[in-house]
């Protein structure tokens, strides 16, 4: 049995560890399936998801079909109008295959711009109120990579929980957000707790952010191995030893700011370059060596990479800034060296 912890003002208990539903999208309904339903049995009783992970919803909604399973469902809009909330919380439920959702979250609100656009007349917050009276949506949530956004979000006392980034490479909410949080009586969200699939030392990782009683992570899973492996640390949330702090301060080093989260909101490519995968070649090449990217499937992405016509909607759409053409051309440069 997992340990149950409450999201703050809801009042609810969740599973101390959540089920991220971003990586389920690149793996087939039926695969899906099954690492859902593992992670429900296995004690999981939190699912995260998004209107903008493809096919994410439909996926969970295929899961929890004909199930008798006790799960509280998170999904979100990245809309910033009422109309365009409300369209989507319709689209929300109909593929989760569900009436209500117990936690719809404003995706994504990374700008003062959208902040006040969310929070203003005609705004989503107001789609986010009503749908809440109506017994729809049962709590409010936003969702943000900008501490500046997250304060206000916490002081605008309008949310019930806050999902940020928090891990041993990107630990700076520990310090203000986290605490001002916890203040308040919020629920919070860790999303990606391994760096979006950067960082390995996944025990250390996942450790880290839940020796804070309070905190709730929310670790994708794309198989039934990453479940098992994620429960089998989550049933033991001790706190880093002296040397284990060093090994993640080690880690934070090494991958530095300009790493990729693979969460995927710089696509759709028009050139359909599969842009988390080519970001990732130099740590590839780091960890297990030129050999491998012989294969067919970097031939194929050495093939793919050509056809960037730099037309930027990658590093518009990356909310880490990350200069995406750069380092599609470093990696390119690798698979140059390797295969030719
Ligand atoms: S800049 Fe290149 S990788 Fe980025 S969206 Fe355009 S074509 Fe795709
Ligand atoms: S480049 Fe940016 S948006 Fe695209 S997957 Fe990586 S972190 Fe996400």
């Amino acid at each position: 049995m997992l340990e149950q912890r409450r999201l703050g003002k809801t009042g609810v208990s969740v599973s101390l560890i959540g089920f991220g539903g971003i990586p389920i999208m690149r793996v087939g309904v039926g695969d899906a399936v099954k690492v859902i339903r593992t992670a429900l049995k296995s004690g999981i009783n939190l699912i995260d998801t998004a209107r903008g992970y493809a096919d994410s919803e439909e996926k969970i909604g295929a899961a929890l079909k004909g199930q008798d399973l006790s799960v509280f469902l998170a999904s979100k809009s990245p809309k910033r109008d009422r109309p365009g909330l409300l369209e989507d919380f319709e689209k929300s439920v109909s593929r989760l295959g569900v009436d209500a959702i117990d936690l719809y979250q404003a995706h994504c609100v990374n700008t003062r711009e959208d902040f006040d656009k969310l929070m203003g007349a005609g705004g989503g917050h107001e789609a986010l109120l009503e749908l809440k009276k109506e017994g729809r949506v049962r709590h409010i949530g936003i969702t943000s990579h900008n501490p500046e956004m997250l304060k206000a979000a916490i002081r605008s006392g309008e949310f019930e929980t806050i999902q940020l980034l928090y891990s041993i490479v990107e630990d700076d909410a520990g310090r203000e957000i986290i605490p001002m949080a916890r203040e308040a009586d919020l629920g919070i969200l860790a999303m990606k707790p391994f760096g979006g699939g950067s960082i390995e030392a996944y025990e250390i990782a996942l450790r880290f952010v839940l020796s804070d009683p309070q905190i709730v992570a929310l670790p994708g899973m794309a198989s039934v191995e990453e479940v098992r492996k994620n429960i089998a640390v989550a049933e033991r949330p001790s706190a880093l030893t002296a040397d284990e702090l060093g090994q993640a301060a080690r880690i934070k080093n090494e991958l530095g700011a300009r790493f990729c989260r693979r969460c995927d909101y710089c696509q759709p490519c028009p050139n359909g370059i599969p842009i988390s995968f080519a970001l990732h070649i130099p740590s590839v090449r780091q960890r297990v060596g030129d050999t491998v990217m012989k294969g067919e499937a970097y031939r194929d992405l050495y093939k793919k990479l050509g056809a960037c016509d730099e037309c930027g909607n990658c590093e518009e759409r990356c909310p880490f800034d990350l200069p995406v053409m750069d380092l599609i051309k470093e990696s390119r440069s690798i698979l140059a060296e390797v295969l030719e």
